[in-house]
């Protein structure tokens, strides 16, 4: 494994670094606002092909070929300097890449430059009280009918756990077309506006105290025939339609550092029974088994650079990234939670919001929730022991 870049490589980076002497942070005349700012900022930012790489110029993106070095490169400075990178947001993450490989092209145009620039936020309508990790298992079912403006689909049933729904103009939903099909076939993918009739939308409140997630229910609601994604009844194959290159590559071990680095701030800041934490040989011994855990991650996630950048497959390595990046998320949870003591026991008032030491029972709550999130540790554990490790199918699957 070699952890240098070449000259071509380095003089790239000076290449981010002297854009962002000029650029970032953006000058007065850019706008009033942080936000405006960084629409200001990321505008420059597509315009020198450094965001939205794999998307095409007239969608709004810099259309550059795949990269995964100055990906990372662009990655590494941007985070340096606090600079923004691609918006956030389920849109952009899930429903630009399913439109590229999947969408019509008044799709693409319709949807993915308001989308990039987070004028248009999404939701992600698959799972149902019945249907998480059997996800094939939804009810939620669209039946074509003449509406008022020609054929529309009708949608009936309910959808759960969908984050920031109540904020979202839209919504992809997945729902079963075709009754009679077996259980991943006759699945479709549809584009849903939120503001349609019939669709109601339920904030669930979490222990937090904070709302993030939606239950949204469709009582004949409905969205025009071409809304949909892919062919009919294929939804199942358009639903893991996802980018083939660069972002999803390398398993986030970047931030498992940074959070380590945190955790060893608070140590050295607080006491633990009657000594920093820093030095106690409980809370050393804890802390030097998570940091062996990081450091193993980040070498995993090196490696598979390599290997990316060498077009290989990183094969089982690339399958432990989440469950890695999971646990490794909730033993630092654990750990600070400890630490910050009575603070633990105040409530902070909503995610990432909180200034103080308590700010870290967020973590912990999040660490829990992202065991969950996007196919749960157990289900990750069967993938990786059946594609990874080739050992028989799990009974209950
Ligand atoms: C933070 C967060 C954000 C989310 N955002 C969205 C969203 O925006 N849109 C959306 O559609 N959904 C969203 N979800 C829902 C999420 O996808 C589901 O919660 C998840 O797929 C698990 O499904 P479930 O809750 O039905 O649990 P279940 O599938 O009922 O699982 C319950 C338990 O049984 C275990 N289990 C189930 N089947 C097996 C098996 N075959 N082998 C071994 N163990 C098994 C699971 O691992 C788990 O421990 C979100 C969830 C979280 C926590």
């Amino acid at each position: 494994m070699d952890l240098k870049y070449n000259a071509t490589y380095e003089a790239f980076r000076q290449e981010v670094i002297s854009f962002l002497d000029v650029h970032w942070p953006a000058p007065d005349s850019a706008g009033e606002s942080r936000a405006e700012k960084e629409a200001w900022f990321r505008k420059q930012a597509i315009a020198a092909g450094y965001l939205y790489r794999g998307v095409p110029r007239e969608f709004g993106g810099s259309e550059q070929e795949a990269d995964i070095l100055k990906a990372t490169i662009i990655r590494d400075e941007f985070g340096k300097r606090r600079a923004p990178m691609e918006a956030p947001g389920i849109g952009n993450m899930m429903l630009v890449p399913t439109l590229l490989e999947c969408g019509t092209q008044e799709q693409k145009e319709r949807f993915i430059p308001k989308t990039l620039t987070g004028e248009y936020h999404w939701a992600q309508g698959y799972s149902e009280p019945n249907a998480g990790s059997d996800l094939a298992a939804l009810r939620t079912r669209a039946e074509l009918v003449e509406g008022e403006n020609g054929m529309e689909w009708s949608i009936n049933g309910q959808k759960i756990w969908s984050t920031l729904a109540q904020f979202a103009q839209y919504m992809f939903v997945l729902a079963r077309t075709e009754p009679e099909a077996g259980k991943h076939a006759g699945i479709s993918y549809l584009l849903i506006d939120l503001k349609n009739p019939g669709i109601t939308i339920r904030p669930i409140k979490q222990v937090t105290g904070g709302k993030e997630f939606c239950e949204v229910f469709f009582d004949d609601a409905r969205t025009p025939a071409d809304w949909i994604v892919g062919e009919r009844g294929e939804g199942w194959t358009v639903s893991k339609a996802t980018l083939a290159h660069e972002r999803s590559s390398i398993g986030g071990a970047q931030t498992a550092v940074g959070l380590f680095e945190k955790l060893i701030e608070l140590a050295k800041g607080v006491q633990y029974q009657g000594v920093t934490a820093i030095e106690h040989p409980q809370i050393r011994e804890r802390l030097v088994i998570l940091e062996g855990y990081v450091q193993s991650h980040l070498y995993s996630s090196y490696r598979q650079l390599s290997m990316a950048a060498a077009k290989q497959n990183a094969g089982r390595i690339g399958l432990m990234n989440k469950l890695i990046n999971t646990n490794i998320g909730h033993m630092v949870a654990d750990i600070a939670k400890d630490l910050i003591n009575d603070a633990a026991l105040l409530m902070p008032p909503t995610r990432g919001r909180a200034e103080g030491d308590e700010k870290w029972l967020n973590q912990f709550f999040g660490s829990l929730g992202v065991a969950i999130a996007g196919g749960t540790s157990n289900i990750q554990r069967n993938i990786i022991a059946e594609r990874g490790f080739g050992l028989p199918r799990d009974d209950a699957e």
